[in-house]
């Protein structure tokens, strides 16, 4: 909610425009009216036989012909005015006048009230959009433009360190920073310098938001919250202007914390280009480094910085007194997933069976926002099912619908699609299958979801914190092993492959141009700017396409070899659309084997 003073500031020329524009749109008609009438002078109507007769008598002055309306000046000066439509009447009369030496004057048709009114508006309103239009660029570079919120939630969603579960390294870490702004003079005394710029590098919805929040509300102080990419505006100056404001509002409410979601919107590696949108952000980013130099010791604000991106920032902001402390928030393990879960569950109805350890360990790599969405999302679903509480077979549609998207009611595909789509996605299993490395196949289904038609869904049995060179490789073969088998069993390719094909060879060309996991050897080409020579590019990418087609190749050979076990996977999943773990293993007369590490 933003402070009476911010809305002040917004309302009052927001106020002052709509009234300027209501004026004008009033106005404009009202004075297009009063010069059409001022244009028609007043002259007496006649008719055409008194016209015929006027015509033939000497005493007019001058003729005016307009369109098919006639004004005859008198020699006495009053005007009279004869509407003849016919164009021979009109002829007849002209003829007369000419007779009588009366001189005729033709006057191009004067515009209609609603012409007159048209042209008049146009000028007037194009004053006030060019009017308009100045006024916003001013204001958005004075920095006071309502486009640009910093929030102030010190009074709102009290956050305690409590409920943000999983992540106990980065909450120690952030005790200090606390302990500063409790009490600032204490730390003054002792000489202690306070970290005053803390940067939050970790995934999106891993917690770091939460956590600066709840740091606020610890130490009791004011949380302004703004966005990185609210800094980046179209017009020059603007950016560094709303940096210069955050940080005036910051030193009138402090102690508090100023958070900077997303700071590689703005933080990014300067002087990249000359182009002026990259200049105005090297301006902006300028900015916020004056404004942190400037803090003494006296000023008691702490500033927090999330980003997933810590790689690509300029490197003068982490330098010592600015963001000079680096947490790291990682995805929670599974006792930390646990105690998110418990976090989330509190005020849902769980069934006593339902165990928040068994979920923990069935859903590694989800972030603590995703957690929340799957209980979340259990909970609507065990309302609908009209169930007392949650269960498990709501926890697994959850997390169904969050890993695989939801299902796609009404859409029927026709046989010859389902076919080809059970084809493909067994395709996948049997690799998925074959391969020792990779993660174990969960379920499968051609029930069309989300923007797919058919879902192969894995799940990783246990955290993975390193990946090796072969578990990429199985990812890979996997992935393509939709296209395999369309290719062996269907002797078609379908465009249903093409997200499969973008994902194996993104992971390629990262084993590649970053893990060093190709006969280049180890490079590296990160997310730097430097520009690489042309032949490095050439065969980073000649080296890439080498690990699809190897991978590729090795899909096909497994499709050849369960060829039969991929025919009754394909009947079953016709059948019944999603078929489980334990009847693949059936299909392919399998039993759950364990996996090399
Ligand atoms: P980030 O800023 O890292 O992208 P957020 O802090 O915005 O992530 O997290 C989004 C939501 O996810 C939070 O509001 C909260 O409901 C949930 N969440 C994320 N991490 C945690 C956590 N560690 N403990 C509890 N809830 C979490
Ligand atoms: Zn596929």
């Amino acid at each position: 909610m933003p402070s009476p003073i911010h809305k002040t500031i917004l309302r009052s020329p927001r106020v002052a425009l709509t009234f300027t524009a209501v004026v004008l749109l009033v106005l404009a008609p009202i004075i297009a009216v009063v010069i059409y009438q001022r244009q028609s002078v007043a002259s007496e109507k006649i008719n055409y036989s008194q016209l015929y007769s006027i015509a033939e008598n000497t005493s007019t002055a001058l003729v005016t012909i307009e369109g098919d309306v006639l004004t005859v000046r008198a020699k006495d000066g009053s005007l009279l005015q004869a509407t003849v439509t016919s164009e021979i009447a009109r002829q007849g009369v002209v003829e007369l006048f000419r007779k009588s030496k009366v001189p005729i004057e033709f006057q191009a048709l004067r515009p209609g009230l609603l012409t007159t009114a048209f042209s008049w508006s146009i000028p007037i309103l194009t004053f006030a959009l060019v009017g308009f239009i100045g006024w916003r660029a001013y204001s958005s570079m004075s920095g006071r433009d309502g486009s640009f919120k910093c929030t102030d939630t010190s009074n709102k969603q009290n956050v305690t360190f409590a409920e943000v579960a999983g992540v106990d390294e980065a909450k120690a870490e952030l005790g200090e920073t606390i302990e500063f702004l409790r009490n600032p003079p204490r730390f003054g005394r002792l000489g202690g310098r306070a970290p005053r710029g803390i940067l939050l590098a970790g995934l999106p919805g891993t917690g770091k938001t939460l956590l600066a929040r709840a740091a606020a509300n610890e130490a009791a102080v004011p949380f302004l919250s703004v966005s990185g990419a609210s800094f980046q505006e179209k017009f020059a100056g603007v950016g560094a202007a709303r940096v210069r404001r955050l940080f005036a509002k910051a030193r009138k409410i402090s102690p508090c914390i100023v958070f900077i979601d997303e700071i590689d919107a703005l933080g990014r590696r300067r002087g990249r280009s000359s182009d002026s949108a990259s200049a105005d952000q090297d301006q902006t980013l300028n900015q916020l480094l004056i404004e942190m130099d400037g803090f003494d010791q006296s000023s008691s604000i702490v500033v927090i910085a999330s980003t997933n991106r810590p790689d690509i920032l300029d490197q003068a902001l982490t330098r010592p007194g600015r963001f000079d402390r680096r947490i790291t928030v990682n995805l929670a393990d599974a006792r930390g997933r646990e105690a998110i879960l418990r976090v989330h569950a509190r005020g849902l109805h769980l069934e006593p069976e339902l165990d928040l350890q068994w979920i923990a360990r069935g859903t590694p790599g989800f972030s603590g926002a995703e957690l929340a969405n799957l209980m979340n999302e259990a909970a609507i679903t065990a309302i609908r099912d009209d169930s007392e509480a949650i269960g498990r077979k709501h926890i697994e549609a959850a997390r169904d619908r969050i890993l695989m998207g939801a299902e796609r009611e009404g859409f029927r595909m026709d046989e010859d699609e389902r076919h080809a789509t059970a084809v493909h996605e067994a395709g996948h299993v049997a690799v998925g299958l074959a391969a020792k490395h990779g993660d174990p196949i969960h379920k499968v289904s051609i029930l069309p979801r989300g923007g797919a038609l058919g879902v192969t869904q894995s799940l990783p049995d246990r955290d993975r914190l390193m990946k090796k060179c072969e578990y990429l490789e199985d990812q890979i073969a996997t992935l393509l092993g939709g296209r395999a088998a369309e290719q062996i069993l269907l002797s078609t390719m379908t465009a249903g492959a093409s997200n499969d094909i973008e994902r194996a060879v993104e992971i390629a060309r990262r084993m590649v141009s970053e893990f060093g996991m190709s006969p280049l050897g180890p490079i590296h080409l990160g997310a730097s700017d430097i520009p690489h020579s042309q032949t490095l590019l050439d065969r980073i990418e000649d080296a890439t396409a080498a690990i699809i087609t190897e991978q590729l190749k090795r899909a096909c050979d497994v499709v050849r070899t369960e060829e039969k076990a991929i025919a009754r996977l394909v009947s079953l999943l016709l059948e019944r659309d999603t078929v489980d773990s334990a009847e693949i293993l059936e299909c392919f007369a399998k039993h759950d084997v364990p996996r090399a590490a």
